[in-house]
């Protein structure tokens, strides 16, 4: 799908594009023949790598320094994307983190943390893309006014123990891009979720680091290997392109089928 250049003339902002999944989502739409904003938080030689990655295919990108949960980073950052590329088609909303603790040892501060970055960050950035959106108005570049991607996780619907403000901020992120595809759909904004199962990143190094580990974390995928960025970054470009026109307000999950309920693939 890269080479076919299908989101030529379009511009995407990607949250969190340091590393990991992000990184893969804005080097893809960068391949696809988008103009790519590669947002960090605290990494910029990540950030930059991701932007020489695009240029050396050929594509423009620049990197850019934001919160997502702080609202004046948020504008500025939409800001500096208007300003170099004129305008924003698609949005990858996809900053996100843990910080774990069991129930009893969690403090407001740890819950609070992880809903303002991978809930409350989600909100902001959604927000000020659609202002774009609808001030810009529709291009013959695209069939929809714009595309916004939100990075959930199987953790929308699988519950997680010892990871409450993790799960209960994925199970924001479902209803919040349920709601947005309900009031944005009849403004052709197309909203929609991915929802990686294992992906091998820094966010849980610990689960496929050593071969134990891994071999562990394979029980709870049916199609039997962990997954790579790369799965989630050809996932958001198709979801970015005119091809999923018709795909809306949906969860695309990409897990191997993490979702099955693999306990019960020996009758339970
Ligand atoms: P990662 O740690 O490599 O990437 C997360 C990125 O978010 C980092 O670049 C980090 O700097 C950035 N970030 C954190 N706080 C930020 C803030 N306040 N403002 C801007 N950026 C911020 O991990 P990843 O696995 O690539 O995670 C990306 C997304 O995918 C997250 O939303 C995560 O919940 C989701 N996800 C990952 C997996 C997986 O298996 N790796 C599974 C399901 C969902």
């Amino acid at each position: 799908m890269k080479s076919l250049k299908v989101l030529e003339g379009q511009t995407a902002v990607v949250t969190g594009a340091s590393s990991g999944i992000g990184k893969a989502c804005a080097i893809a739409l960068g391949e696809s023949g988008a103009n790519v904003v590669v947002n960090y938080a605290g990494n910029p030689e990540g950030a930059l790598a991701a932007v020489e990655a695009i240029k050396a295919e050929g594509g423009n990108a620049i990197a850019c320094k934001a919160d997502v949960s702080n609202i004046a980073d948020v504008e500025n950052m939409f800001k500096t994307c208007i300003d170099t590329f004129g305008t924003v088609d698609i949005l990858v909303n996809n900053a996100g983190l843990q910080k774990d603790a069991p129930f009893l040892e969690m403090s407001l501060e740890t819950w609070n943390y992880v809903l303002n970055v991978n809930l409350t960050g989600q909100f902001l950035c959604a927000q000020a893309a659609v202002r774009e959106f609808v001030r810009r108005g529709m291009t013959k570049n695209s069939q929809a006014l714009g595309k916004i991607i939100c990075m959930s996780s199987v953790h929308e619907l699988i519950p997680w123990a010892g990871h409450i403000n993790y799960a209960a901020s994925k199970g924001g992120v479902m209803l919040m891009m349920k709601s947005l595809a309900q009031e944005l759909g009849p403004m052709k904004i197309r909203v929609n979720s991915i929802a990686p199962g294992a992906i091998k990143t820094p966010i849980n190094r610990m689960a496929w680091e050593t071969p134990e580990a891994e071999k562990r974390l394979l029980r709870l995928i049916p199609y039997k290997r962990v997954g790579t960025t790369e799965d989630i970054g050809n996932a958001a470009v198709w979801l970015a392109s005119d091809f999923s026109d018709y795909v809306h307000g949906t969860t695309l999950f990409v897990d191997g089928g993490m979702t099955l309920y693999p306990g019960f693939e020996d009758n339970g």
